[in-house]
């Protein structure tokens, strides 16, 4: 199964990734995932992504396509794979659907969850990650039992750098003005399924699992 979850940010993809990847067994790729990793080796990808996240802007295409699309060519995605945070530009799209016909491929679903943006702003600003293994928690909504430490894996609990308010408006206006478009794009093929991300995280993963089947 070839996935791709869309939303603004904060919309709860990378929570329904986890419930995604454990129940379907693709793996999970996530663009923001690969330009952290890199900035924390230091690499040159690493330095030439991060002085746009720490604005909040997009990285440039030709580099994000690039990326994903080597990651895609790996033998875990043979069977099938979950996009989370790539595509967020139209021209990203065609070259993903280029790529993917071009293997004999494409794309099964487009699982659009939404959410408002006040709610968006409380989840961001308040979120915290797990250094170690990633876990996301929230300092009043999904508190850990212990502050600053992680329930799964005793890792430190950080804020990332672009989750603080002024980069978080910004994040959202991104969104809006070049992922949006995206709806209509997946619309037009009629491969896109909306969701409600302000429901539950159970009830919005039960409305996938109708969406993907057992
Ligand atoms: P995320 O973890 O998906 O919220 O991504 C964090 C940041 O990485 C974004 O705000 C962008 O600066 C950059 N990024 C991740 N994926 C993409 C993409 N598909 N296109 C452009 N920039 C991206």
């Amino acid at each position: 199964m070839n996935l791709i979850l869309l939303g603004p940010p904060g919309a709860g993809k990378g929570t329904q990734a986890v419930k995604i990847v454990e129940k379907y067994d693709v793996p999970h790729i996530s663009t923001g995932d690969i330009f952290r990793k890199n900035i924390k080796e230091g690499t040159p990808l690493g330095k030439k992504a991060q002085e746009y996240m720490d604005r909040g802007e997009l990285v440039p295409d030709s580099l994000v396509i690039e990326i994903a699309t080597d990651r895609l060519t790996e033998d875990d995605c043979k069977d099938g794979f979950l996009l989370d945070g790539f595509p967020r530009t139209v021209e990203q799209a065609e070259a993903l659907d280029k790529f993917l016909a071009e293997n004999g491929k494409k794309v099964d679903w487009v699982l659009d969850i939404d959410v408002a943006k006040e709610e968006l702003m409380t989840r961001l600003t308040g979120r915290r990650v797990c250094r170690n293994c990633g876990a996301s928690y929230h300092v009043v909504n999904i508190p850990p039992k212990q502050e600053g430490v992680c329930d799964e894996c005793g890792g430190e609990l950080y804020q990332r750098a672009d989750d603080t308010v002024e980069t978080v408006e910004n994040r959202i206006e991104v969104y809006n003005s070049q992922t949006k478009p995206l709806i209509n794009y997946y619309e037009e093929i009629g491969n896109i399924a909306h969701l409600d991300g302000a429901a539950p995280l159970d009830e919005v993963f039960a409305e996938i699992v109708k969406v993907l089947g057992e």
